[in-house]
């Protein structure tokens, strides 16, 4: 066997299990690795801790004397907890997490050393980060960027790293990450939110939307990815004939989890813990080797940070169990992908989930405005929606067969779908006593605390009311949750912001009272956005075609979703929101381009690495014993040979014929791929690679799939399909 392929499966074969216990509860030592509120309490001043406190509740500045104080105390903690250096950790545009480290330990004038961390280094720092992708915003010669403490998400040690989470700006002040917007983001929708919310409850005095991510993943034996150039480069299998048992037995799903994972979960576990966040459901997926590990909601900044934090942490607790953690969208054809489902709701400082139905009828219309706006906003933000979940790898989910479709809808269930039919016949203007009455006791008042058909029934949907919370399902299992919680959080604000105008003005003009105007607008916008509930199978034609005639969007591929981002409509929700500036959208704009085409580029590049260098190489060897064999059954059976040798000489052709496909197509493929390198424009260079590159992919992968089958099993270079998704 191809010594590679042979020595990454002798390795599998010899691993033993890394040894790992739980001994102690979680409730024990979750967030010990956490400068949260308990541990400030216990290090700072009080002076300090209402300072830090103000600013998490009221994003009021922190003044230099506290700033020093935290700083110090923070050190003084994470000094204890054995940490010698810090970092500030942020979330640039390329999508991870970057932080670079410095030590505590400094040389004092008389060249003493010591361990200092002082308010300025806690709160801004000048990472060099000229390489970090600014769609021009940073001219290189000026690369001045920094980073800037956010004390809504506390800081934590990982490792021996104090971890400092940053938001990181330009020094004109233009965001330069995926934090700088979302907080903005959750600003806003506090704002609108909370004026709606005194509709019901004078008291509430802010809203903070939650978020709780289900993250699904792939683990493969770290030895068999390292032989597979193209999951190293690309994170995704480009060539390989789909194994005979897939995912057909539906025998993996909820399965029992083989123990050299659960020994990877349980350590990936421990650490979240200890880091505060709280992963509490682990489960086998569809796809063999393919998991899924979800957290309890928690407010949305910390939560999108605690997923990143996740993804880092995945990768390396992983690699101590020989394992690799695949997050790509789409990294086996044949079997499902992964993606990353948002659970999302609003709640009020004194605990009330809005999107959650409750016992009486005031708490129940209160439900319903908060239900039927963000109904609302989806309809007019669709498009924008799709967009900002839309990436080169999630294109394989998104578009192709998989779920969910790209055509954003909405499913509420059948209960919810008969009381907005009946809202939509609430009489216009004025209502008797009566009507009232019926409204409050028979629709509104009729709404169940728990809504039984709403657990979980349309698994199709890109965006399900899952009975107290909003589930968005088209997120990349790859991609941090900041974006898509950016647009959601926005959109909605935006649309309580519309409604609440709307709803003072019927009282204060038609001296509505407060119940009857509330009524009036949501009758409104029930009409207006019924084109976006759907309740059917969202896969296959006829919901294409129905959709195409509701007028929704159905963009398949990056370069066709993303130009939502740039529209007037975009810009003018993201400008009036102030979540993003012109300058900051089109930025944004031209990284996710130019991300694009370097994706499909280096993809492109690998395959045709790999079918010319590996391929091509084992297909000609292979013909070559063939070509021996059949001389030699002419030397042994003469004239008859060609009876004999018939099966032979036709797998000799054949091996040619995709020699000569692949070649070809190769070639072909690299002329597309020069032509879209001159372009300048990174619009046009993307829908190229999407257009012309990539279309070549499926067709050099066709030739090379059909010579793995037909070559022998000792020759063949790559570790096969078989092999990588059964592995224990
Ligand atoms: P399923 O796999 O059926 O979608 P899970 O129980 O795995 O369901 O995941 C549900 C997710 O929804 C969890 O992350 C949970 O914390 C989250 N969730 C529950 N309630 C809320 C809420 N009010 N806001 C946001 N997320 C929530
Ligand atoms: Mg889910």
């Amino acid at each position: 066997m191809s010594t590679f392929r042979s020595r990454a499966l002798a390795q599998t074969f010899n691993r033993k299990l890394r040894p790992v216990t739980e001994t102690q509860h979680r409730s024990e030592y979750f967030g010990s690795h956490v400068f949260n509120e308990e541990t400030m309490k216990q290090y700072l001043t009080n002076e300090a801790f209402d300072g830090v406190m103000n600013a998490v509740s009221h994003g009021s500045n922190i003044d230099r004397k506290i700033a020093d104080q935290v700083a110090n105390s923070m050190k003084n903690w994470a000094l204890e907890k054995g940490a010698t250096h810090y970092t500030h950790w942020f979330q640039p545009l390329t999508g991870g997490t970057a932080e670079k480290h410095d030590a505590f330990f400094e040389l004092g004038k008389d060249g003493k050393a010591l361990e200092r961390f002082g308010g300025n280094e806690l709160v801004q720092q000048e990472p060099d980060a000229s390489s970090f992708p600014s769609g021009g915003i940073r001219n290189t010669f000026e690369a001045r960027g920094y980073t800037a403490w956010d004390p809504t998400s506390p800081a934590f040690i990982y490792g021996t790293t104090l971890c400092v989470p940053t938001i990181f700006v330009a020094y004109t002040g233009e965001a330069l990450d995926h934090k700088t917007p979302l907080l903005r983001a959750l600003h806003a929708v506090d704002d609108q939110a909370t004026g709606v919310a005194r509709y019901f409850d004078k008291n509430v005095s802010k809203v903070y939307a939650s978020l709780g991510w289900e993250q699904e993943y792939f683990l493969i034996d770290k030895a068999l990815v390292m032989s597979r150039p193209d999951i190293v480069l690309t994170g995704r299998t480009l060539l390989g004939q789909t194994s005979a048992k897939g995912q057909q037995l539906d025998d993996h799903y909820f399965g029992s989890i083989p123990q050299r994972v659960i020994n990877f979960m349980i350590e990936l576990e421990t650490e979240c813990i200890k880091l505060g966040i709280p992963v509490k459901t682990r489960h086998n997926e569809v796809a063999p080797n393919q998991f899924e590990i979800a957290a309890i909601h928690e407010e949305a900044n910390l939560a999108v940070d605690h997923n990143a934090l996740l993804m880092d942490i995945m990768g390396k607790v992983a690699s101590k169990h020989e394992l690799k953690v695949l997050l790509h969208e789409k990294p086996f054809k044949g079997i499902n992908g992964s993606g990353k489902h948002n659970n999302w709701s609003l709640n009020t400082d004194s605990g009330v989930n809005l999107l959650s139905p409750g016992k009486t009828p005031m708490r129940n219309l209160q439900f319903l405005t908060f239900f039927i706006n963000t109904i609302k906003a989806i309809h007019t933000y669709e498009e924008l929606m799709r967009a900002e979940v839309a990436s080169a790898s999630n294109d394989h989910r998104l578009g192709s067969s998989e779920a969910p479709p790209a055509i954003v809808s909405v499913f509420i269930g059948e209960q919810l779908t008969s009381v907005l039919k009946e809202l939509e016949n609430v009489t216009d203007g004025k209502l008797s006593p009566q009507e009232k009455t019926d409204l409050k006791l028979n629709v509104v008042g009729k709404i169940p605390e728990i809504l039984l058909d709403n657990t979980d029934r349309n698994r199709t949907s890109p965006f399900a009311f899952t009975g107290n919370k909003f589930e968005f399902r088209a997120v990349g299992s790859m991609a941090s949750c900041a974006n898509s919680m950016t647009v959601l959080n926005t959109i909605v604000a935006k649309q309580l912001k519309r409604f609440k105008e709307e709803v003072d003005k019927l009282i204060d003009n038609k001296a509505f009272k407060k119940d009857e105007a509330i009524f009036n607008v949501l009758r409104e916008y029930i009409k207006d956005s019924k084109d976006i509930l759907f309740e059917g199978n969202s896969y296959g034609e006829l919901w294409e075609k129905e959709a195409m005639k509701r007028g929704l969007s159905n963009h398949k591929t990056t370069p066709e979703a993303i130009k939502a981002k740039i529209s007037d409509k975009a810009m003018n929700l993201y400008k009036e929101m102030r979540v993003m500036n012109e300058t900051e959208i089109f930025a944004r704009h031209e990284i996710e381009y130019a991300a694009y085409s370097l994706r499909i580029q280096l993809e492109g590049r690998v395959l045709g690495d790999i079918a010319m260098n590996h391929v091509i190489p084992t297909a000609v060897n292979y013909q070559n014993t063939l070509i021996r064999n059949v001389k030699g059954l002419k030397e042994v059976f003469g004239k008859e040979f060609e009876t004999v040798a018939k099966e032979q000489m036709d797998m000799i052709k054949k091996i040619s014929e995709h020699i000569s496909g692949i070649t070809q197509k190769t070639n072909a493929m690299v002329e597309e791929r020069k032509k879209a390198n001159i372009v300048k424009e990174e619009g046009i260079k993307a829908s190229l690679y999407c257009n012309k590159v990539k279309p070549y992919f499926e067709q050099i992968r066709h030739h090379c799939d059909k010579l793995e089958l037909m070559i022998d099993d000792e020759l063949w270079p790559l570790v096969k399909y078989r092999e990588m998704l059964f592995t224990r």
